[in-house]
């Protein structure tokens, strides 16, 4: 393996402040110093009255998602990562996703293409009837549909609708300050808002969250769950799931020293010259894939370049996994791991065991946060542009043992002859 671009989950190097963090941790079992000092943090950066650590964003899903979910109920997302999405099954719920259609198309260039459709959720919220719909996540930046952000006017609009009809709202926030930076850049009347002003905006529509740290919070390990009121009734369910599966409710399975790297990487995450550091090496990729043809899910959002692998090798269908091929091609052709997210990852239909047909077939690469340099990103243009002077010789790639949930973690594929 050269680069590794599998996942920006986890992969984050650590500054040395952060490093003194984890020698300065205090490992009590309950009320550490450490767990405070997250607290503090997580109430000054998004303005929650109860703030809950846990081991990862699954777990915050684990942890919450029964509380609100059962079977007969649906869940509705602008897009559902892959965990949220089983974790919603695993409560017993079906997961509808209700992106805007610009995010279907990767070479229409939109901003804020990671939106929530506002009319299409009050219709499926009407439909379904508002006491079956246990809940809507809000996923900042929208993932699945290439790191895409999501506007103050879209947030500010879904949980008006939400609060119309009643129904609790949770943002799925990992990459909450790449969101941010966005919202700077691109959004009429927020140049100069400060990073810190347009997130305590953002989570002030919603009525909690749930957050993979691994991400934004430029650590290795680490999650966070938050609820705006700290007196919601929620809050007894959160500590009893909490107790039960993670660890007492001021470590949530995470060790201290977890805890002092984090409240200390949430500040460094919304420093704006490290999100223009950081977003920075999207738009140079990306910008070395324009000058070769090379189509991806534009403009580039925040944590890697979604390459449009149903572009570049159409003559693969939905079923044998464009994207999951040009992964493969990827690694073959220069030790670059890379991950598809598409109808691979998308899975069968948890009712009918079906292949599902996902809205688009890209291959992710995700950009770990202060690890490569300039001249990775080269190295992997390079051997792009090299796949596409062959790209219609690829085959396909067939699956021959899959598990029944989360296939593409674990499942094993060989190639179509
Ligand atoms: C990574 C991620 C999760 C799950 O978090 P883990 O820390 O991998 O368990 C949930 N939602 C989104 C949007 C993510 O990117």
């Amino acid at each position: 393996m050269y680069i590794d671009l599998l996942t920006d989950s986890g992969t984050n190097a650590m500054s040395s402040e952060q490093w003194g963090g984890i020698l300065s941790g205090d490992e009590a079992y309950a009320g550490a110093r450490s767990y405070y000092r997250l607290q503090d943090t997580c109430r000054d950066i998004f303005g929650y009255g109860y703030i809950q650590p846990v081991h990862q964003g699954r777990a915050a899903e684990k942890v919450l998602f029964p509380l609100l979910l059962q079977k007969g109920m649906v869940a509705i997302s602008n897009m559902f990562f892959d965990t949220t999405r089983a974790h919603v099954e695993l409560a017993g719920a079906r997961a509808i996703d209700c992106v805007v259609d610009a995010a279907k198309s990767p070479s229409i260039r939109a901003p804020f293409k990671g939106n929530m459709d506002v009319a299409k959720l009050e219709q499926l919220i009407v439909e379904y009837g508002p006491e079956k719909v246990g809940l809507v996540v809000m996923t900042i930046t929208n993932n699945s549909a290439g790191g895409q952000p999501v506007s103050m006017q879209n947030l500010r609009e879904t949980y008006a609708i939400c609060q119309k009809y009643n129904v609790p709202l949770d943002i799925d926030g990992a990459r909450f300050a790449e969101n941010a930076y966005f919202i700077k850049r691109d959004e009429a009347g927020y140049t100069n808002k400060s990073i810190k002003e347009i997130v305590g905006e953002m989570f002030s529509y919603s009525d909690m969250f749930s957050m993979s740290a691994k991400k934004d919070g430029i650590v290795n390990i680490g999650g966070i769950l938050g609820t705006k009121d700290a007196n919601s009734p929620l809050v007894t369910g959160i500590k009893a799931n909490c107790i039960s599966y993670e660890g007492f409710y001021t470590y949530g399975g995470l060790a201290g020293r977890d805890m002092e790297a984090l409240a200390i990487g949430l500040y460094e995450a919304i420093e704006d010259d490290y999100l223009k550091y950081r977003i920075g090496q999207m738009e140079y990729l990306a910008s070395l894939l324009d000058d070769a043809g090379i189509a991806y899910q534009a403009p580039v959002g925040g944590h890697g370049v979604f390459v449009d692998a149903a572009a570049l090798l159409p003559h693969i269908p939905y079923y044998e996994y464009p994207g999951q091929t040009l992964a493969l091609e990827l690694y073959l052709e220069a030790g670059i791991r890379s991950c598809d997210i598409g109808s691979y990852m998308l899975g069968n239909d948890p009712d009918t065991r079906k292949q599902l047909r996902s809205e688009f077939e890209f291959t992710r690469l995700a950009i770990p946060r202060r690890v490569y340099t300039q001249a990775h990103l080269d190295v992997i243009a390079d051997a792009l542009i090299e796949i596409k002077k062959r790209a219609n010789t690829l085959r396909g790639y067939r699956i021959t043992w899959e598990p029944p949930v989360l296939r593409h973690f674990q499942a094993s594929l060989e190639p179509i002859r």
